[in-house]
């Protein structure tokens, strides 16, 4: 898979769980953030990440 692919996937996999069951998007995405590239915090798609936070959300 491409990033790209990898991180629209992910994406929808925290919108299916933030709608199913309030889940914080941060507990699935804590040590993934590095492969799927995405800010754990505001799940912004980018490759500058700093423990799992992107520019904005440090
Ligand atoms: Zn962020």
């Amino acid at each position: 898979m491409d990033q790209e692919k990898k991180q629209n996937l992910m994406e929808e996999i925290v919108n299916l769980a933030r709608y199913e069951d309030d889940c914080n998007p941060g507990e699935i995405l804590e040590g993934h953030t590095d492969y799927f590239k995405i800010c754990y915090c505001c799940l912004a798609k980018t490759n500058d990440l700093e423990s799992g936070l992107c520019v904005k959300c440090r």
